[in-house]
């Protein structure tokens, strides 16, 4: 069985105390590979080769790293059937959606940070006759970058370019669930002649190797995607150290459908924004708020459209919907589902697991699921699920549907649907949100800021606002 290695000083190796984890395909339930179960004496290892890497990598100019990350950018563009192959085995997502975001993303990633160094314009404040102030961005250092299972190179490469991009040495570690486009990753570095020990990607549990990135005194900020409950943990190891922090963390994102909204256009992206990647992406909107005077229409047309989403193998090119990551997800969404009903809602589609037949028998798939005339407050539309399950709820006035949508602890993402501009300002500027879509979903300009509000994190992500957190601005004044 394929072991994966960790990936540290520019060689491939073993986890130091010989100990592995299963890897298992959701599509087949099945072990296919091994991951490294990294303790504190691989992150150190790692830790040493970023320090020792550091001098030489921050001395090259913006043009020299550029040009590194570009080969990494490219070589990723040329094995990009691979490695979505990979990280739809790795991940139960449908191969088809990681041919055409997951695994093109990762490449923009590297790319995009690549040129946005070279088009850094740097800070000048005048005082006129007094003199004058500009601002040096400097690399922290060691930076760590932890990400989540469901997108998993695509969010990867979108902290460790930044970090890199601006001059840091990295140690990164992938989610122990779908770790294995990183290991693809740690491949192509040494293919295109990446310098050693700058980026070292080291595998694990979260509670060891992770932790043990969080609480290394010389890596001086963290990145992190994940779980709200994780990200509070991470913060309150971190916080003490007084470590640099971005966290981006769950949500409970709303949908607002308008009366006066393009409603075709709502129905098919209100069913996107729910199920794609099966409800897996932090951005989906998974509580939708229909206004009454079209809420039975909006409801037959949803739920009429989600009838036709496939649940298949994910490899299989007309499956809408693959497995979700693991079995104790497939039992959390379950017991959601279960939950709903306790809490007087009625299923109007889905609400069960699918069985396959042989070689995925054993695979963890669930039916797209429907749920109507739950209270906007009750458990199930306040937690996060995380899986492929939406609320409907129908709303009379703007006022009300704000109150319902902000009335979680979360605050990451918000769409609304309507032809009104004025409301659509106004819903805009109201939502406790760090993102809103009006009229879409999931449309990303890698130059915005990137993030969320309340218990969905602090910091944000994208453009500058990343090569900003993995800087330190060093304010310089000269008088006359
Ligand atoms: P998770 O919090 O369980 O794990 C995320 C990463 O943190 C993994 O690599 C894990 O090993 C690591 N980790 C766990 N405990 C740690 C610790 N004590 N110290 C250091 N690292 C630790 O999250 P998950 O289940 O992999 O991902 C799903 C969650 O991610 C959802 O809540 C989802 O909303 C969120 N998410 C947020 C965004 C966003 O941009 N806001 C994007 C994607 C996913």
């Amino acid at each position: 069985m394929e072991k994966i290695a960790n990936y540290i000083g520019g060689e491939l190796l073993a986890p130091m105390g010989g100990d592995y984890l299963d890897n298992i395909e959701p599509a087949t339930g099945k072990v296919y590979s091994l991951i490294p179960r990294s303790g504190s004496a691989d992150v150190e290892l790692a830790v040493k080769a970023a320090q020792k890497a550091f001098p030489a990598w921050s001395a090259l100019s913006n043009a020299e790293r550029s040009k590194h990350l570009m080969a990494v950018s490219n070589r990723i563009s040329e094995k990009l059937d691979e490695l979505a192959m990979a990280e739809s085995k790795d991940n139960g997502k449908p191969l088809k959606l990681a041919q055409s975001v997951d695994i093109p993303r990762a490449r923009d990633n590297f790319a995009f940070f690549a040129t946005a160094i070279l088009h850094q314009e740097d800070e000048f404040h005048n005082m006129g006759e007094k003199g004058f102030n500009y601002t040096l961005r400097q690399p922290l250092g060691t930076v760590a970058c932890i990400s989540p299972w469901n997108l998993p190179l695509y969010l990867f490469t979108w902290k460790i370019a930044p970090a890199l991009a601006s001059g840091n040495c990295v140690v990164a570690k992938p989610s122990e669930v779908t770790p294995f486009t990183a290991y693809l990753l740690s491949q192509i570095c040494m293919e295109v002649g990446f310098p050693a020990g700058v980026l070292n990607i080291v595998h694990g549990l979260g509670a060891e190797t992770g932790q043990a990135m969080v609480e290394h005194d010389l890596v001086k900020a963290i990145s992190f995607t994940g779980g709200t409950v994780t990200g509070a943990r991470i913060a309150a190891l971190a916080a003490p150290r007084f470590k640099k922090m971005s966290l981006e963390l769950g949500g409970k994102n709303p949908n607002i459908v308008f009366d006066d909204c393009d409603f075709d256009r709502a129905v098919k992206t209100s069913v996107r924004a729910a199920f794609a990647n099966q409800g897996q992406i932090c951005l989906c909107g998974s509580r939708i708020f229909v206004q009454s005077g079209i809420y039975e229409k909006f409801k037959e047309a949803f739920v009429q459209r989600v009838k036709g989403l496939k649940v298949g193998p994910p490899q299989e090119s007309d499956s809408r919907m693959g497995a979700v990551v693991s079995k104790a997800h497939m039992e959390k969404i379950l017991s959601y589902i279960q939950l709903a009903k306790e809490e007087g809602g009625t299923i109007l589609h889905g609400g069960k697991q699918v069985k396959l037949a042989a070689p995925y028998d054993g695979g963890y798939y669930l039916e797209p699921t429907v749920i109507e005339g739950l209270s906007f407050d009750c458990r199930v539309n306040q937690e996060e699920v995380f899986g492929p399950l939406v609320t409907l709820t129908p709303f009379e006035t703007e006022e009300e549907v704000l109150m319902m949508a902000n009335s979680t602890e979360y605050g990451l993402a918000c769409t609304v649907f309507t032809q009104d501009l004025n409301k659509a300002h106004r819903v805009a500027k109201e939502i406790h949100s760090g993102i809103v879509w009006i009229n879409d979903w999931l449309v990303r300009d890698l130059r915005t800021p990137f993030g969320g509000m309340k218990n969905s994190g602090v910091g944000r992500e994208g453009g500058f606002e990343a090569l900003k957190f993995f800087t330190e601005a060093k304010n310089v004044c000269f008088n006359f």
